[in-house]
């Protein structure tokens, strides 16, 4: 038995055999054949072609049975790079003219396509070669026997572990099969976490020696509670996890028979409680869980695990979709805010020094604006529908904003000009998560409809700590006093102009903090699903006056510690029992 620790990133306790993902090129050799054995490498070129050919069919329906039709354009783009011909035709003619082995000619295609893509200008295009070198490294596995890096197919079981999991990866997973995750890298905030969440997988990120390939195969718990992982467990320590286990899951479903009660404080304050979601089959567990509408649609899985961009229709079809998955409730849909961890593979240039402040969010799509236009048009024609917001990510100050609001002024006229039904008085919203939003509040106030926090990246741009670096994470800390006079600002703002102050980062899921949001006079709170009972039990049980009392408390301190102190003294004086 061995013991790992790492970050509790997604809670609950999963129990399965772990499968290591192991990301290193195939590794071939390159040699030279005499004239007669030609034919037999080009035999082998073509069997490995399809025997990947029928790899990717099977994965696609698989995923297809599991995970809906949404996500299969990366098997798409992968099935047609492998049925082009030239492919083929220039493997062939280089083990023909050469006399080189089928591996090594196949690495040489791969070098040549990589030599041509680095030398177009248009960097859309240039990322392309991703794909290509995707399929063909799977081609060279098939041939050297080595196998792809895929899920073994344990209905229920699967544990994977890898280096970095990535968003898109979390995605492609079939979550039938796969019930855990635990990676090298990451941290609580992190995109891939906050995905586990939603998914309700239990998590654990930063497990130094995780993806170790020697553990492939073998028993293992993730412990997304205490932040534990332990491989081959003994017999004592598999029975305690499975008690702990179903205590949490007991809890858990205790919890929700009182998720439909209203969200009100003690003395009858109410404040919204809503969901955040990723994909519109997350509306009905919004639902269930007791939320009243989504307060952030994240949109960019949509645009992840493909080669194009989706078109105006598509999005408006998925929109569509989440916005009846709630209906009658409010849909805050947030546009682009793809670039930092959640890189869109294959469709943008990523090869910045420094992503998190580099092209990311409203940046990426001021830079693109017919591709912005799509987006703003399918979620104004979604607001004719039923109660919509929009929300724009890494709003830095004025010029952005209004930029933005510019060209939402124009998808607006665009559609009035052709008689295309929307909501013209839409609420639109900053998301303040950059400092200078914060600093200028009262500038961007007069601008909008409403401030949503976005406390991940918030917390990460005033401390200078990225969200997703392991290493750092006890850095990484919601109560430090920068960050709560940041939070207490934001709403002073907010108030002073009229407009809601909302907060949609993963601050608003943890019960501990909620009475000093709702102290600070937080009007809404959006959460992962599976958040929302607990954080709506404690609101159950506070009084707003004393709420107010806590969160002026908080600032009497001079660092996080003694804050967290302090909340966890006032908070479990007559509510502990609701952290069980
Ligand atoms: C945030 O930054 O707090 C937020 C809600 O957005 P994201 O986590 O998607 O960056
Ligand atoms: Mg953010």
């Amino acid at each position: 038995m061995r013991t790992f620790t790492g970050i509790a990133a997604s809670p609950g306790i999963a129990v399965g055999r772990l499968c290591v993902i192991d990301r290193r090129r195939a590794t071939v050799s390159e040699y030279t054949v005499p004239p007669e054995a030609v034919p037999f490498e080009i035999s082998r070129l073509h069997a490995a072609i399809i025997a990947t050919r029928d790899d990717l069919e099977s994965l696609k329906s698989r995923l297809a049975a599991s995970t809906g039709e949404d996500h299969l354009f990366f098997i798409e783009t992968h099935l047609l790079i492998l049925a082009d011909e030239r492919l083929v035709s220039e493997t062939v003619a280089i083990i023909e003219t050469g006399l080189i082995n089928a591996e090594g000619a196949l690495r040489r295609t791969l070098n040549r396509y990589q030599d041509l893509f680095s030398n177009i200008d248009d960097p859309y295009l240039r990322e392309r070669v991703s794909d290509v070198e995707t399929v063909i490294e799977r081609i060279l596995r098939s041939m050297v026997g080595e196998i792809h890096a895929e899920m073994p197919h344990n209905a229920g079981q699967t544990i994977v572990a890898a280096h970095d999991i990535t968003p898109a990866d979390i995605l492609q997973f079939d979550r039938t099969n796969v019930i855990g995750i635990t990676s090298e890298i990451g941290g609580r905030t992190s995109h891939t976490s906050i995905l586990a969440r939603a998914f309700e997988m239990p998590a654990v990120a930063g497990v130094e020696g995780i993806a170790d390939p020697q553990f492939d195969g073998l028993p293992v718990i993730v412990d997304g509670l205490s932040g534990h992982v332990i491989i081959s467990p003994d017999v004592q320590t598999f029975q305690d996890h499975l008690k702990r286990k179903q205590h949490y899951e007991y809890v858990e479903f205790e919890l929700l028979k009182n998720a439909g009660l209203p969200a009100e404080t003690l003395d009858g304050h109410p404040m919204l409680l809503k969901g955040n979601v990723e994909l519109p089959e997350e509306g009905a567990s919004v639902l269930k869980h007791g939320g009243s509408g989504v307060g952030l649609y994240r949109t960019e899985m949509l645009f992840m695990n493909r080669s194009a961009m989706p078109d105006e229709e598509e999005q408006y079809n998925s929109y569509r979709a989440m916005q009846s998955a709630i209906a009658p409730h409010p849909l805050t849909i947030r546009t682009l805010d793809a670039g930092g961890d959640k890189l869109l593979e294959g469709m943008l240039h990523c090869c910045e020094q420094n992503p998190a402040l580099g092209m990311r969010a409203v940046r990426l799509s001021l830079n693109m604006p017919l591709e912005f236009k799509k987006q703003l048009r399918a979620i104004l024609r979604i607001s004719s529908i039923g109660p919509v917001k929009i929300m724009f990510p890494m709003i830095s100050g004025m010029d952005d904003l209004l930029q933005v609001k510019g060209l939402l002024d124009q998808a607006k006229q665009e559609l009035t000009v052709e008689g295309t039904p929307f909501d013209s008085a839409i609420q639109i919203g900053v998301m303040v998560e950059i400092p200078s939003a914060v600093i200028l509040g009262d500038l961007l106030s007069r601008e909008v409809d409403f401030f949503s926090v976005g406390t991940n990246d918030l917390i990460q741009y005033s401390l200078a700590i990225d969200r997703s670096n392991e290493q750092l994470a006890h850095m990484y800390q919601p109560l430090h006093p920068a960050v709560l006079r940041s939070l207490r600002q934001i709403v002073l703002h907010a108030h002073a102009a009229g407009i809601d102050a909302c907060l949609c980062g993963e601050m608003a899921g943890d019960p501990l903090y909620l009475p000093l949001l709702l102290g600070l006079g937080y009007d809404e709170l959006s959460m992962s699903a599976a958040s929302l009972p607990r954080v709506k039990r404690i609101l159950r049980r506070i009084t707003r006056e004393r709420a107010t009392r806590i969160a002026d408390g908080c600032f009497a301190f001079a660092t996080a510690a003694e804050v967290e102190m302090f909340l966890k003294r006032e908070i479990t004086l007559d509510i502990a029992e609701s952290f069980d």
